[in-house]
């Protein structure tokens, strides 16, 4: 987008978004990895997105899942080695949601698969630690001309579980996963809606009932799901692209931090200047800080980040506040790979610092 027109639109926003005092120059917090995983098995553009499985008794034992989009979907264990590859897709991004089904033992991994353009779904075996796919009906595709980012949502206070596709064209759909008695999982289209521009980052609230979208050139739209279901369209922009916003374009991944009782954090990759952003998750998404992973540990910081992930739970020895988990554009080592932070450095570099008290993700 021209500058002037950029302007113009944040002055025409700006009623809605608080950023008057915004700066993509604001200090910046340091923090490093301390375990990088495997890189993927393509060169180039090719790690994306990841997601967090929580180990329902050891949680040591619990999963990095990251996207490769030139072919495969890859579990990593805590230490960073890659433990399962999933073949012959393309997936994009990827989002899981615990404790689904009704006895609360279905773990859903869900992805944007790019070699069909359809929405692939796994669940997580605990025995095993292994992903296997569960979707019913071969052949089911979008109907988007190339799926691009996604997120799940779980509806507070019912069973309905719903993926938000998007695409580089500004669409989402809304699918609707249908449970079935035989452990597959259906999915039927129940919305679609234009946001703009160029989308990709997607991460849904489930207790606030909120959508959070990254369109890339532009910032982070906040919509409203429970007016959404009424067929309405209430949104607001939480922040903007520089120069008028605290964000350099690409906007790209989004994640909650999920705190007790509502509250926590959203954080989005800043592309452009190679940092993450963060806001409060309650209120009016607030701004708290920005921060970039610096080289430490023997392992290199990250640079132009696509996919970034933030799981609260405790992960046992090195990860008991949870981690952050970010694609590296540029490994110093190899193809690209993802770069981990635990929580409880990253909460505590900030001053005053950041809540490490998360919720739990089966509740
Ligand atoms: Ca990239
Ligand atoms: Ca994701
Ligand atoms: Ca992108
Ligand atoms: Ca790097
Ligand atoms: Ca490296």
């Amino acid at each position: 987008m021209p500058r002037q027109m950029r302007s113009l639109l944040a002055a025409v926003l700006g009623a809605c978004v608080a950023v008057s005092a915004a700066s993509a120059d604001a200090p910046i917090v340091v923090v490093s990895a301390v375990i990088e995983t495997e890189p993927v098995s393509s060169d180039g553009d090719a790690a994306d997105d990841s997601c967090v499985w929580v180990h329902p008794d050891d949680p040591a034992q619990s999963l990095i899942i990251g996207t490769n989009k030139d072919g495969s979907l890859d579990v990593y264990d805590l230490h960073g080695k890659r433990i399962q590859s999933i073949t012959g897709m393309e997936p994009n991004n990827v989002d899981i949601r615990h404790g689904l089904g009704p006895d609360g033992s279905l773990d859903l991994v869900a992805f944007t698969d790019r070699a069909d353009n359809s929405i692939g779904l796994h669940r997580v075996d605990a025995a095993t630690r292994k992903l296997e796919p569960v979707r019913h009906g071969d052949g089911l595709v979008t109907g988007m001309e190339e799926v691009y980012g996604m997120c799940l949502y779980h509806e507070p206070g019912t069973d309905n579980v719903y993926v938000f596709v998007n695409s580089k064209e500004g669409q989402v759909e809304q699918w609707k996963c249908l449970l079935r008695d035989d452990g597959k999982v259906g999915l039927e289209l129940v919305h679609a809606f234009e946001v703009g521009g160029g989308l990709e980052g997607a991460v849904a609230d489930d207790e606030a009932g909120v959508l959070y979208l990254g369109e890339e050139d532009l910032g982070i739209w906040r919509y409203d799901l429970r007016a959404l279901a009424r067929g309405e369209v209430v949104r607001s922009l939480v922040d903007l692209t520089a120069p008028a916003g605290r964000l350099v374009a690409d906007v790209e991944g989004l994640t909650l931090y999920l705190g007790e009782g509502g509250t926590g954090y959203l954080i989005a990759s800043s592309q452009g200047n190679h940092s993450y952003v963060v806001y409060r998750r309650d209120g009016r998404n607030e701004y708290v800080g920005t921060f970039r992973i610096a080289p430490a540990n023997g392992i290199d910081g990250t640079e132009e980040t696509d996919g970034i992930d933030v799981c609260a739970a405790d992960l046992g020895p090195g990860f008991e506040w949870g981690v952050f988990v970010a694609q590296d554009g540029l490994n110093d080592n190899g193809a690209q790979n993802f770069k981990l932070v635990p929580w409880h450095t990253l909460a505590t570099a900030f001053t005053p610092a950041l809540s490490t008290s998360g919720a739990d993700v089966r509740d």
